[in-house]
């Protein structure tokens, strides 16, 4: 009998089991999907199946719909769970649903910007991101803590989600592809249970994960994605437009060279693939994993293909699927499979080291810091003015003025009530990053520019200002926040001071 996807990937000597990625349509016309979907589940060389939520931001049948078209198949499908068009309350509920009908194997995505709806673009939520996704399927796996009718408070039936992450190692620069790893190991934190890395054509930087998760004695199954290329995917993933997949320029001039040939380039496409998973198999993941096949005779190619090579010959493929980004910068260096601690870097001032960060860093120090021995005087009369007597009132209210107004200019503050400048080195996420990203960066970036390409991503200023005052470590550590909407528009110098905010939970 096929093995579930959890037993599959969490068998001692795991087998290397390979799934594949279905994408839903858009419509109702799901017969091929379905067919597709059946002819894969019923091959013993396919461990499991994947199915996408909305990808590329589209709006699509959602993935359990798919998945409860396959009879008894809920064990051996991930279905992926993204914040892009569900707050919290949307995703607790859409949890609960897959828990009761038996789906538990999760991806939890961020997800990409909306890019269609009826009749035009939709708005974007991101209430949530993915790491505080995971933190709630956590949190329901021990049973979730709630309010209950009569004030007291509830454990509701626990679930058993097997939850997993992703994250994107193809970054150019320094500044984006730390922050990455760093929110790897946060998402590790709250309950990720296995990993799959973003796309990419450089088997250095899937290694790198691996090496990371070693260093820092995570051990949980981690899965290598191959993305079976044709001319067109790869003039897409190297023109940026599909977040977090990359195509260097190299890559692509090869590309071009075998699409020229009669079969468009095909066994090329096949034969990097089943090169990929095996340098996968070789490097220790647990599992392979393909996308971009709509032919189940395709995907059975490939694992033809991978049976075919010598036990060693990965070690040739990893030297030869070497396609990096100009100048690209590598966590580890040439040897990362025995790297002790990564490449070291200098602290630089960069521009985004500038008198504003450190004016802000000031201002925090003094007034905000927990430490500081101005704190307790300043909770003391913030505890004054909140009383009910209606001259304090009038203090606050101008008090909560002069906050929004002054935040407003210098960080363009959407007063949300919960403010996460201390944690994101003064960069505003509910204004300044495209999906109010509070737990470091998505996958989007590139080039350090943001995936909505309208300004530099605001987490590559930050990992340059918290690197050169050495916070960065301490921002690592930090717990999972999201903002508590109850708190938009009121005095985020009064929540921090009553410990109703994010940061109370830390102390
Ligand atoms: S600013 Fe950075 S984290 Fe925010 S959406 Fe853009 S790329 Fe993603």
């Amino acid at each position: 009998m096929k093995l579930t996807f959890s037993e599959a990937l969490q068998q001692s000597t795991p087998a290397f089991p390979v799934g594949v990625e279905v994408v839903t349509t858009r419509g109702i016309d799901a017969g091929q999907m379905c067919r597709f979907a059946q002819d894969l589940l019923r091959d013993d060389r396919i461990g499991w199946i994947s199915v996408t939520d909305n990808p590329g931001g589209n709006p699509m049948l959602p993935p359990d719909y798919l998945a409860g078209q396959l009879a008894d198949s809920a064990k051996n499908t991930v279905v992926h769970l993204t914040c892009k068009d569900n707050n919290r309350l949307a995703l607790e509920s859409q949890l609960w649903r897959y828990a009761a009908e038996g789906f538990c194997n999760i991806l939890a995505l961020s997800g990409d910007l909306p890019a269609a709806g009826y009749p035009k673009c939709g708005a974007s939520v991101f209430d949530f991101d993915s790491a505080a996704l995971l933190a709630m399927m956590r949190d329901m796996n021990a049973g979730l803590k709630v309010p209950g009718r009569r004030g007291n408070i509830e454990t509701l039936p626990e679930t058993s989600f097997f939850a997993g992450c992703t994250v994107s190692p193809f970054k150019k620069n320094e500044n984006e592809l730390v922050p990455q790893y760093a929110k790897l190991l946060k998402k590790v934190r709250a309950g990720a249970g296995w990993v799959i890395p973003q796309l990419g054509y450089d088997m250095r930087k899937f290694a790198e994960i691996k090496r990371l998760l070693q260093l820092n004695n995570v051990n949980i199954p981690l899965i290598g994605n191959v993305y079976v290329l044709t001319k067109t995917a790869a003039k897409m993933f190297n023109s940026g437009r599909l977040a977090g997949c990359v195509v260097s320029g190299s890559l692509l001039a090869e590309i071009e060279k075998y699409a020229a040939g009669a079969d468009k380039g095909k066994t090329f496409f096949q034969e990097l693939a089943a090169k990929q998973l095996a340098v996968f198999q070789g490097l220790g993941f647990s599992a392979g994993y393909l996308g971009g096949v709509a032919k189940p005779e395709d995907v059975f190619a490939i694992i033809e293909k991978l049976k075919q090579f010598a036990a060693d010959d990965w070690k040739m493929f990893y030297k030869e699927i070497r396609y990096p980004q100009q100048d690209e910068f590598y966590y580890y260096d040439e040897n990362v499979l025995t790297a002790a601690q990564p490449v070291p870097t200098l602290r630089k001032r960069t521009r985004n080291v500038n008198l504003f960060y450190r004016f802000s860093r000031c201002v925090h120090a003094l007034a905000f810091n927990r430490g500081h021995q101005l704190y307790p005087l300043m909770k003391r009369i913030f505890a004054f003015w909140e009383q009910k007597h209606c001259v304090c009132k009038t203090c606050m209210k101008t008090v909560h003025r002069i906050e929004e107004m002054s935040k407003h200019i210098l960080y363009g503050c959407k007063d949300c009530g919960d403010c996460a400048l201390p944690d994101t080195a003064y960069l505003c996420p509910m204004s300044q990053c495209s999906k109010n990203m509070r737990n470091g960066p998505c996958g989007g970036s590139l080039h350090s520019r943001c995936e909505a390409d309208d300004k530099d991503c605001i987490w590559t200023i930050a990992y340059d200002r918290l690197k050169y005052f050495g916070d960065w470590e301490a921002f690592c550590n930090t717990d999972v926040s999201c903002a508590d909407a109850a708190l938009q528009g009121t005095s985020s110098w009064a929540n921090l001071y009553a410990d109703r905010d994010h940061s109370a939970v830390k102390k």
